[in-house]
């Protein structure tokens, strides 16, 4: 029952930063979410330390009196897709995915993609400025910004990769080579992919020593659709502990307010859960107060500001 404000700054200056801690004080937000694309973002790197200077920004909040979040891009880096060796994820044809916008994802089995993700959860982890732990793209590929989910589709569009294949063969027993096989053992595939988030699930949390919530965003999809799309298990995470974020970027999907609303009273009846955390984008004041209103039958709201919204 509060509210967060997603903050995504290009450049830094302290003076100017407490500035801007105030004034999202003033609006009546209670803490910040940082966005996070890889570990040089958190200081490995001196010239992005210079830039931004991640952990002074998440101290200098915290001494405003705001809690602390940072969004982890978990399965999505465009800096992999540079290396000739990165194998993208692949369709049930084989065909690997090429990057046409923004969105570089990468497969949860991908050996090149986990060692970032390990990486990053270590050096996170133990951080006890942190209150949570965002993870954005924890889940098998699918561009929801730009998509639509084919309900035609008796298969996941991703991830038919190598290391998925190889991966779910040794959990079968048994060699599995090609699409036609996979589709024969559809039920052991799905409930195989949610497996997967699930152990990438416990490792973070049992890195994590101390009292940093997670929270898990989900593409808006519904709730039937999440675990044969993504291999997100909507109650299994409630069951583990996490916060569920479904990203209703209204502005992205070209909707209204209502679908909101709509795929909202879904989730909590479907899941009879208070642990709800939604995103919302909002363009301008009159968008913020309706949404906002929206706090007390939710555990947290996290608001991503437009250009210009502030
Ligand atoms: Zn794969």
């Amino acid at each position: 029952m509060a509210l967060y404000f997603s903050y995504n700054q290009k450049t830094y200056s302290k003076l100017q930063f407490n500035k801007q801690l105030e004034r999202v004080k003033s609006l009546g937000f209670k803490g910040l979410f940082f966005p996070v694309a890889n570990a040089n973002t958190i200081g490995h790197s001196t010239k992005e330390r210079k830039r931004l200077p991640f952990w002074n920004m998440i101290a200098q909040a915290k001494s405003a009196g705001l809690k602390t979040g940072i969004k982890l891009q978990c399965f999505q880096n465009r800096v992999l897709y540079q290396n000739d060796s990165f194998i993208p994820p692949m369709n049930y044809l084989g065909v690997t995915y090429v990057p046409k916008s923004d969105y570089y994802p990468v497969c949860p089995n991908n050996p090149d993609g986990l060692k970032t993700f390990y990486n990053i959860i270590d050096l996170i982890a133990n951080n006890t400025f942190l209150d949570f732990i965002y993870l954005e793209h924890f889940r098998f590929p699918f561009y929801w910004e730009r998509e639509e989910l084919d309900i035609q589709n008796r298969i996941p569009p991703f991830c038919y990769c190598p290391f998925c294949v190889t991966e779910f063969s040794s959990v079968v027993g048994e060699i599995i080579s090609t699409g036609e096989q996979i589709q024969s053992m559809m039920p052991e595939w799905l409930e195989w992919r949610t497996e997967v988030m699930f152990s990438l699930l416990l490792y973070i949390q049992e890195k994590v020593t101390h009292n940093i919530q997670i929270i898990v965003a989900l593409p808006p999809l519904s709730l039937i659709d999440l675990p044969f799309t993504t291999g997100q298990l909507p109650q299994g995470l409630i069951e583990e502990g996490c916060f569920l974020s479904p990203q209703l970027h209204h502005k992205v999907k070209a909707k209204n307010l209502a679908w909101i609303e709509d795929l909202l009273d879904q989730y909590q009846l479907d899941l009879r859960t208070h642990r709800l955390f939604p995103s919302f984008e909002y363009g301008n004041a009159k968008e913020f107060e309706y949404l906002a209103k929206l706090e007390k039958k939710y555990s947290g709201i996290i608001f991503c500001p437009l250009p210009d919204a502030m």
